[in-house]
């Protein structure tokens, strides 16, 4: 990992770099479903943020917000703490379904269900809601059902927020909490210890890949999740990514450079990084080999059978 530019007179320089943070299945994914749990995950993730300086989206599952179709003023409390720490909040459709498992139509109408809690909460900030985020980074498994939704989400005042670094951090949330639900605090330290240096040789390989495709390291957009890992090495992550040379940026900043007005012709079942859509249509050459694996022991850890 080459880390460093060495100059004519030898002082070693840090690259420039630049990164947007987004945080999808607002405003929690753990086994820790209590409400204790949850302000407890959300209040020391955004202590993590705000300490680092890291202008975040998050992207909301609204379906999170009732309990037997009744609105829960304590969950929706736990989104406010997002926009009061001056956090923007984007759509991930109300109850994160897959837009290739559905039709259109269901599709679209779960993600308008997605929205009134969001809005109402942006606008006490003078904000509006801006970013569509797919679920599973499923995005419809043919160029009429993309080209139809591009459509519906102009319309309706939506930005598709792709993702470059892709990664399995709910892979390393799902060993820890369920470590932590088994009270296996060793087990938990192991996979805690093991996170960052993951999203490290991850980063490494998004940099490859930017450079193999674009000549350049383009402004990277980073797919983490509302989860209890990050909640404890959020700080850890963001100091790693500092040590790079990354400059936090947001998601607006980051979608202004050219790379990104790239088409996705991609409609495989899979979701994967728009750096390998935009490979993929380029062929196959310009896919960046050995993207780095989890530790076989989280993968065990977390009950999923393969990242
Ligand atoms: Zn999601």
């Amino acid at each position: 990992m080459a880390l460093f530019v060495l100059t004519i007179d030898g002082i070693a320089q840090v690259p420039d770099r630049m990164i947007a943070v987004t945080i999808d299945d607002l405003p929690v994914v753990s086994t820790r479903r209590d409400l204790k749990n949850r302000l407890e995950i959300t209040r020391k993730l955004l202590e993590h943020i705000t300490k680092a300086k890291v202008p975040a989206i998050g992207f909301v599952n609204e379906s999170k917000l009732y309990a037997g179709g009744t609105r829960e003023e304590k969950q929706v409390d736990l989104l406010r703490m997002w926009v009061d720490a001056g956090l923007e909040l984007g759509n991930h459709t109300f109850s994160h379904r897959s837009l290739n498992a559905i039709t259109l139509d269901e599709f679209q109408a779960d993600l308008l269900k997605g929205e009134p809690i969001t809005r109402e909460l942006l606008a006490t900030k003078g904000k509006t809601i801006r970013y569509f985020r797919h679920p599973y980074l499923h995005t419809g498994l043919s160029m009429e059902v993309k080209a139809s939704f591009l459509t519906f989400l102009n319309e309706h005042g939506y930005t598709i927020a792709p993702v470059t670094v892709d990664n399995a951090d709910y892979i390393f949330s799902a060993a820890y909490d369920k470590a932590f639900d088994a009270s296996d605090k060793v087990l938990m330290k192991r996979v805690g210890e093991a996170y960052v240096p993951y999203m490290e040789a991850k980063i490494d390989y998004w940099e490859r890949q930017s450079k193999q495709l674009f000549g350049r390291e383009i402004p990277q957009t980073l797919l983490i999740h509302a989860n209890f890992i990050n909640s404890d090495y959020f700080d850890d992550m963001a100091a790693m990514f500092k040590r790079r040379g990354y400059k936090f940026i947001t998601l607006e900043e980051a979608l202004k450079d050219k790379a990104y007005r790239l088409p996705d012709t991609f409609i495989g079942p899979a979701g994967i990084s728009w750096l390998h859509r935009w490979a993929l249509a380029k062929g196959r050459d310009f896919l960046e080999s050995n993207e780095p694996k989890m530790p076989d022991f989280v993968l065990k850890a977390s009950g999923f059978e393969s990242e």
